[in-house]
């Protein structure tokens, strides 16, 4: 029904005025009853999509030895992409890149690929016995170890990682035997002390898991050999040698460290309409082997969404999308800088992105949580909002409460765990690709499913049956609902998802302030001034993130102009509001330095910040992608440490997204702060001119 120009005033004065007194107080949207989406297209998804047919595809995938641009590699790329096109989806292809140390994708260094042929560690005397081998074991060989080989005497060492360790013995030529850091020992014994190799006993998880061996990478100068023992196996040959028995043990390597290729798997749904631009999803398919859960599973997972989505679009059950959804297999962080360094066009048109990795395991078993951890701080966007809306869906369907009245939509698979979904709605976290895509300029706000903890992780015991199909099934069904929310663009789930954005940024505004005033409550009387200038920029910061957050939500439809004068609307009122949450601050604190008998302090700024709040940094263009501590060694000539970077890392990944000719350096201090911990305005502007002695700010 078309509205007249009048009703359209008189309905907005209305609206204006019934969501400014409805601010307070904020419904929670935890329990979450309906979708966003439609039920049907949930419907729809739940009867096709499958964690046993994901379990499949990770058995096919976990055979095969995936290090990153080594050679084996290449089969998974194979086997995805000739599902990918067995499946219908479109323009299936594998692309390559340059993989050796001489190369750079922007400010990330390539590696080449290493390839292990063949590696055996046995005890020659007293009595033969096989201790491991690559063929049976892989992660047994450190990645990295090269041809070599050696028949010695095993020298026990303790932990072996500093000097100390290796008082009065004698091991050049011999082969130790350590309890520490594999990595951290073998330049230490072999490189500095001369000995032919290294053997460790595995200490991760050994208590629960006294039989599986853990992944460890090396960089020696001298080609050699670190094999990693299980802690049952590790410590029964520790008490030997501990005993005073002379063991010799024979080690033989063939594998070698040569340029290769990164590998891509590429593939599309293409969408009705092309300027609507694109969706992403990502899943490293690297890793040693088995690497199962880490990362067979993402990749499973954005596989068994493509088969789904197509057949669903195939049989009419859903309509096409209107935006491109971007399927990337990658070598973990590698591909996607070496994608977006060769591709800047399509990434330029990418709206948003979903990053899988480790989203198979059984939650039951591992005591483990399903994490959805939204884009940072630097990328407010309504990615996080559609997807945490059907999160709690599937959780609110898939928890049995004791009036057992809200599991009518079980997401279960027919092989997999009956485990109640457990689940938390995360800040950003790196760690996976989702780190490429975040960056200011690459600018595709991009979330991460991430299954944690995973007591076999960068284990031999990280297997196929380690997941559970009935996880499969729900990360698969998450990411392919988000996906046909994400690639439509209709008036109707605008709207909807501009009710959504705009309650869930009121939830979270609540949530901020309730840590404001924790903040003024945990203070001592010495703090409690500088803690009351935080609490104010908490709120500071959280509304300039909500309205930016809100107004993304102009972008997902071109298709109605209703929709966004009902966003303009939303965003008076958020910003109309900010002065109260303000005042809610200062009354608090006024009243506590009342109750503590402190005089309240006026904020203002200090000379740094005063000095901080006239400095605007540009970005270098041509740097796009994170920074990594092997660009500003190559840049700086040696790598300088600053107070800051032994801060967590995620501060100053940040600090750089928020350089972007507008933030001044004060405004980039103070979102840090807020999205982390305080940090002093010396040190961003300390890092930031490091960052310009480097060539990536200007
Ligand atoms: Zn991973």
């Amino acid at each position: 029904m078309p509205t007249t120009k009048l009703n359209k005033t008189i309905f907005y004065f209305f609206l204006t005025f019934f969501i400014f007194f409805s601010f307070f107080p904020t419904l929670s949207p935890a329990q979450n009853r309906v979708s966003i989406l439609p039920i049907e297209t949930l419907r729809a998804i739940n009867n096709e999509i499958s964690g046993d047919r994901a379990q499949d595809y990770i058995r096919n995938i976990a055979h095969i030895k995936r290090d990153q641009a080594s050679k084996e590699y290449h089969l998974a790329s194979v086997w995805v992409a000739e599902q990918a096109k067995k499946f219908g989806l479109s323009d299936v292809h594998i692309e390559t890149y340059p993989a050796n140390d001489d190369t750079w994708y922007y400010m990330q260094k390539a590696r080449g690929g290493w390839d292990a042929e063949f590696a055996e560690l046995w005890i020659t005397s007293p009595t033969e016995e096989k201790l491991t081998s690559y063929a049976e074991i892989p992660v047994s060989l450190a990645n990295r170890s090269q041809t070599s080989s050696a028949v010695a005497p095993l020298v026990y060492v303790g932990q072996g990682t500093q000097l100390s360790d290796y008082q009065d013995l004698d091991i050049e030529g011999k082969i130790v035997f350590a309890e520490g850091d594999g990595a951290r020992v073998a330049p230490l014994a072999v490189d500095r002390l001369g000995a032919a190799g290294v053997v460790v006993v595995n200490q991760r998880f050994a208590h629960d898991q006294p039989d599986i061996v853990s992944r460890i990478r090396i960089f020696t100068d001298t080609p050699t050999f670190v094999f990693c023992l299980s802690h049952r196996r590790g410590e029964a040959l520790k008490a030997r040698l501990l005993s005073g028995e002379q063991i010799i043990v024979k080690a033989e390597v063939k594998a070698t460290i040569e340029p290769g290729v990164y590998e891509n798997v590429i593939a599309t749904i293409p969408g009705a309409n092309l300027a609507a631009k694109e969706i992403l999803l990502t899943a490293h398919l690297c890793h040693y082997k088995p690497g199962a859960n880490d990362n067979a599973s993402g990749s499973a997972s954005i596989l068994e969404i493509g088969r789904t989505l197509r057949r669903l679009i195939d049989q009419g059950k859903i309509a096409q999308p209107q935006r491109t959804i971007r399927f990337i297999w990658i070598p973990e962080m590698s591909g996607s800088i070496a994608y977006a360094a060769t591709h800047p066009d399509v990434v330029e048109r990418m709206v948003a992105g979903i990053n899988f990795d480790m989203v198979g395991q059984y939650l039951n078993d591992n005591n483990s949580t399903f994490f959805l951890h939204c884009t940072p701080h630097s990328q407010p966007h309504y990615v996080n909002d559609v997807i945490a809306n059907l999160t709690e869906f599937v959780a609110f369907h898939n928890v049995e409460p004791l009036n057992n009245v809200s599991n009518h939509f079980p997401v279960l698979s027919f092989s997999g765990s009956r485990d109640a979904f457990r689940y938390r709605i995360a800040g950003y976290t790196g760690g996976s690709d989702q780190y490429i895509f975040n960056d200011g300029l690459l600018d595709v706000p991009s979330a991460f499913f991430l299954i944690w903890p995973d007591h076999f992780y960068h284990t031999s015991g990280d297997k196929p049956e380690i997941c559970d199909p009935t996880q499969l099934k729900r990360t698969s069904f998450l990411g392919a609902a988000s996906s046909v929310y994400l690639t439509d663009d209709s008036p109707e789930l605008a709207r909807r998802l501009a009710g959504e954005v705009y309650t869930r940024a009121k939830a979270r505004i609540a949530q901020e302030i309730k840590r404001a005033f924790d903040l003024i409550n945990l203070s001592s009387s010495n703090d409690l001034h500088e803690n009351h200038k935080e609490a104010v920029n908490i709120i500071n910061q959280v509304y300039k993130r909500e309205l930016a957050a809100l107004a993304t939500v102009k972008d997902y439809s071109h298709r109605d102009q209703d929709v966004d004068e009902y966003v303009n609307a939303l965003l008076q009122q958020i910003a109309s509001h900010k002065q109260v949450s303000s005042n809610d601050i200062s009354v608090f604190y006024n009243v506590t330095c009342r109750g503590r008998e402190l005089t309240p302090e006026r904020i203002s700024l200090n000379a740094a910040e005063q000095e901080a709040q006239t400095m605007i940094p540009r970005r270098n263009p041509k740097l796009k992608g994170p920074l990594s501590s092997n660009f500003l060694v190559d840049c700086l000539g040696d790598y300088t440490t600053l107070p800051i970077t032994s801060m967590d890392s995620r501060i100053t990944y940040e600090i750089l997204n928020f350089i972007d000719g507008k933030n001044t350096i004060l405004d980039i201090r103070n979102a840090v702060s807020a999205e982390f911990e305080p940090v002093p305005v010396a040190w961003v502007i300390e890092y930031i001119q490091l960052l310009s002695r480097a060539g990536i700010v200007q």
